[in-house]
């Protein structure tokens, strides 16, 4: 009775449209609720699989919206009328010309408003342009926001139909997407476009599967900025969203596009984290290199993805790259089934 109970209270938090906004709510309305209903489901020893799952789907979007929501909005200047706004999710990059401003990504949507004022506050100028790195919610929670405000939305052809429907990200707990048509891209491109703002040349590029398969890299010049999203988290561990298309190889040859296109004196604004040199992100580049060989390995030996874990190849990394929402556990976990495809397997 008491099972039944508890599971009954379960399939009600995930019944209807379990969006991550509204898984979240729910995890912080009741999360001592939620903690006693998956409690019990491992005692029972029913759904443990999937429980498992949720389990270590809630702690990785929890830790990050968490930090999200907390975290100081910061805001730089790198000259040229170039801004970057950090700790309210992706970090943010504001472009202003004579008239207006253009911005890169758009933050957590439950603060919108404070980053719009710190905009505002920085540019002086309404935002007009928006431009996606891709869909995930700390960089596009601002869209309805923006949008709405009538900024043209700009992005990758594949943004769009991702945020037209329902996602699910492996691994991470992630379930979003279907956002309303005033927070979709009005302007989309395949493989690259080019916008002027101001004095700035923007060059948009997308080099295929990488963090997700609907990425853009901005290279603005003459300040010499590249803002390349979550490609680069600065310095921990990335999501590789494998249910969007996201791949370790891919990720790889995009940071080595980047690393082409750019010099030692290039300021690197990453998705996550403080701005950037190239040298940081080779070194971030070859962390990925390593974990993904040491994997691959493991696979040729025959390993399981858990044992892959409970060999721990990434133990002499973790104390300089362990420190973010994604764990080494997870990282593993996610480089695996790249190099073995088995993403949709493990949804
Ligand atoms: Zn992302």
């Amino acid at each position: 009775m008491r099972n039944r109970q508890f599971l009954q209270l379960l399939k009600s938090h995930f019944e209807g449209t379990p969006t991550w906004k509204h898984v979240l709510q729910q995890v912080r309305t009741s999360f001592h609720h939620i903690q006693v209903l998956l409690l019990a489901l491992v005692i029972t020893g029913a759904a443990s699989h999937a429980a498992g799952q949720t389990a270590a789907g809630q702690t990785v979007i929890h830790k990050a919206t968490e930090q999200f929501e907390n975290s100081p909005l910061k805001t730089t200047s790198l000259g040229n009328g170039i801004f970057v706004l950090s700790g309210d999710g992706g970090d943010v990059t504001a472009i202003v010309d004579d008239g207006s401003t253009l911005l890169i990504d758009s933050g957590m949507d439950s603060r919108v408003g404070e980053l719009s004022n710190a905009i505002f506050a920085a540019t002086q100028r309404p935002v007009t342009r928006l431009v996606n790195t891709h869909w995930h919610f700390d960089h596009t929670g601002g869209n309805v926001f923006f949008g709405s405000s009538g900024a043209k939305i700009i992005a990758q052809e594949n943004v769009k139909k991702q945020l037209s429907s329902v996602q699910n990200v492996p691994f991470v707990g992630l379930t979003d997407g279907h956002y309303p048509a005033q927070a979709l891209p009005t302007q989309t491109y395949s493989s690259n476009m080019t916008l002027r703002q101001g004095s700035q040349q923007l060059i948009l590029a997308n080099y295929g599967r990488a963090h997700t398969d609907g990425d853009t890299v901005i290279y603005i010049s003459p300040a010499n900025v590249a803002v390349v999203g979550d490609i680069f988290s600065n310095p921990v561990y990335p999501i590789i969203d494998l249910g969007s298309g996201g791949s370790i190889d891919g990720m790889i040859n995009s940071i080595d596009q980047v690393l082409t296109h750019t010099d030692e004196q290039t300021r690197i604004v990453p998705g996550h984290g403080p701005v950037a040199s190239r040298a940081d992100l080779q070194n971030y580049r070859d962390m990925l290199v390593q974990v993904r060989r040491r994997v691959e390995l493991l696979i040729t030996a025959g390993k399981t993805m858990n044992e892959a874990v409970a060999a721990a190849p990434t133990k002499d990394l973790d104390a300089r790259w362990g420190g973010g929402y994604v764990t080494p556990d997870v990282f593993t976990k996610m480089v695996f089934s790249s190099l073995t495809q088995v993403s949709s397997a493990s949804r």
